[in-house]
C-alpha cells in the first residue's frame, strides 16, 4: 500500500511514525512533511490547503490512500479532491468537516440527533451575545463560529473580557459551562459505522496548573486509570453513532476521526466541541498504544469496510506526551533557534511539531516545536521517561508544563 500523508505537524509525524511500522505501508510519502517525518517518510513540497495539488500529487505517486491531518485542508475540500480522482481518503469532505469548521453548524447537528451538550445561542450582535452571556451566567463561555486552531474561544469570569471577545469575531457561540473533567474521545468512521480509541486527556493551557491562555495543546495521555467504566460505550451510543447518522441522512457520510471533545458533568457526559481529525497532541499518544496496523484501519475507514476489519486493539501500559513550546508561544513564539538533544532514550522520543532543517540543522520553526513521547508499563513511568528526555532537549527560551498527566501519578 502506498500512503501520502497531508500536514507537517506533530500529529502528522506520529502518523507517519505508526504507518511505517504497519508491515502493509510499503511507500510512505508526506506533504509538506518536516525534519522528523523526513526520516520515515518521502517529502513533497506542495500546498496542503489546494485540493487540486494534493490530488495531483496523489495521483502522480499512484497513491492507494490518502491521510489528511490538519483540519484547513479539510475544510478546503482536499478529501472531496483526491476522492473525486477516484483514490480512497481519509478525512472528511468540506461539508461534514464543518462540524470542526463551524460551531453553529455542530450545535445544530447535535440538536437535531439528541446529542447531550451545552445549552448555546449563536449570536452576531454585541447586544445578542450581551443578552446569552446574562442568560447562561458565569462563568461565560464565548467561541469564535469559524475555526481558530483551537484557539478562539474564551472561557472567563469577567462578563467585560467576554463581551470583547464576542466583538472581535463575526459570530459567535455563547454556551453554557461545562463543569467537570475533559475526556477526548476519538471515533473512527467509514460513513456508516465507527469504531473508538481508548480515551485520553490532553491539557489546553499553557502553563501549570491550568494557567494561563488557550494553546493547541501542551501535552496529554492515554489510557486514563481514572475513565469511568463504560464511557467509551456509552459516548459511542449517546454521541457518536447519532451524530455520523445524523450526518448520514443529511448527505454528508462521514469518513475519517470524529473527535469528541467531553466533560464529564454531575449529568453524564456532554459534548464540549468536535473536531473532524486527530487531536495534536492526543495523536500521538493514542497512536502510540495502537497495536492493529494503522494503515489498513484508515483504509477500511476510507473504503467503507469498517464493519469488515477488526476492532481496534491497544497494547497495555501508558503513554504520555509533553509538548515543548517556543519562548512567547502562544501569542508570539520565537522562530528559527536551533534544537538539540533530540535523540531517543530507552523509553521516550521525540515527535517534531514545529521544526524545519537549515543548511542541515534543526531550528524552530512554529510555537509547539516537539512533542516528547515517553511510554511505559504504567502512567508513572511514562511520565518519567518523557521529562527525563524533555530535560536533555536544549532550544533557547522554550517551555513546558510540568504537570502533565500527573492525575493518578501524584505519588512520584
Ligand atoms: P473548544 O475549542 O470548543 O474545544 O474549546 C476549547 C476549550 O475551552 C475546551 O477544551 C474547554 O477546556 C473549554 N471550553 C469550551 N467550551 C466549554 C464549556 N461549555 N464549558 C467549559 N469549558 C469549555
Amino acid at each position: 500500500m502506498r500512503v501520502l500523508v497531508i500536514g507537517s505537524g506533530g500529529r502528522e509525524h506520529a502518523l507517519c511514525r505508526s504507518l511505517k511500522l504497519d508491515p502493509q505501508v510499503t511507500e510512505l510519502h508526506c506533504a509538506p512533511g518536516n525534519p522528523g517525518i523526513e526520516e520515515v517518510a518521502t517529502l513533497h513540497a506542495v500546498t496542503p490547503t489546494d485540493p487540486g495539488q494534493v490530488a495531483g500529487l496523489a495521483t502522480r505517486i499512484g497513491a492507494d490512500l490518502v491521510v489528511v491531518g490538519p483540519e484547513a485542508p479539510l475544510v478546503a475540500g482536499v478529501g472531496d479532491a483526491v476522492r473525486a480522482a477516484g483514490i480512497p481518503c481519509f478525512g472528511p469532505s468540506s461539508e461534514a468537516a464543518m462540524i470542526e469548521g463551524s460551531k453553529s453548524f455542530a450545535k445544530d447537528v447535535m440538536a437535531a440527533a439528541g446529542v447531550p451538550t451545552a445549552r448555546a445561542r449563536t449570536c452576531v450582535t454585541p447586544e445578542e451575545a450581551a443578552a446569552a452571556l446574562d442568560e447562561f451566567g458565569a462563568p461565560y463561555v464565548v467561541k469564535d463560529d469559524g475555526l481558530a486552531a483551537g484557539k478562539g474561544v474564551v472561557v472567563t469570569n469577567d462578563r467585560d473580557r467576554a463581551l470583547e471577545h464576542a466583538r472581535s469575531c463575526e459570530r459567535v457561540v455563547v454556551e453554557e459551562f461545562l463543569d467537570g473533567p475533559e475526556v477526548s474521545l476519538f471515533a473512527l468512521c467509514d460513513g456508516k459505522t465507527a469504531v473508538a480509541l481508548q480515551p485520553a486527556q490532553d491539557f489546553k493551557r499553557a502553563y501549570d496548573g491550568d494557567q494561563g491562555p488557550n494553546t493547541g495543546g501542551m501535552g496529554a495521555y492515554t489510557p486514563l486509570p481514572w475513565a469511568p467504566d463504560g464511557l467509551t460505550e456509552q459516548v459511542m451510543r449517546e454521541v457518536v453513532h447519532p451524530t455520523i447518522g445524523e450526518l448520514a441522512g443529511r448527505g454528508l457520510p462521514y469518513q475519517g476521526v470524529l473527535y469528541v471533545g467531553l466533560a464529564l458533568t454531575a449529568k453524564g457526559p456532554k459534548v464540549v466541541e468536535f473536531n473532524a481529525r486527530f487531536g495534536d497532541p492526543e495523536a500521538q499518544v493514542l497512536l502510540d498504544r495502537l497495536e492493529t496496523p494503522l494503515g489498513g484501519l484508515l483504509l477500511a475507514c476510507a473504503t467503507g469496510a469498517l464493519a469488515e476489519h477488526p476492532e481496534p486493539a491497544f497494547h497495555d501500559g501508558s503513554a504520555v506526551t509533553v509538548v515543548v513550546a517556543a519562548e512567547g508561544y502562544p501569542e508570539a513564539p520565537t522562530k528559527g533557534d536551533p534544537i538539540e538533544g533530540l535523540e531517543p532514550t530507552d523509553g521516550a522520543y521525540v515527535i517534531h511539531a514545529g521544526t524545519r532543517r537549515v543548511d542541515g540543522e534543526v531550528v524552530s520553526d512554529g510555537g509547539r516545536v516537539l512533542s516528547v513521547v515517553g511510554t511505559g508499563p504504567d502512567q508513572r513511568t511514562a511520565r518519567r521517561n518523557a521529562y527525563d528526555l524533555v530535560a536533555r532537549i536544549r532550544l533557547r527560551g522554550s517551555f513546558h508544563r510540568s504537570d502533565i498527566a500527573r492525575t493518578g501519578a501524584e505519588d512520584m
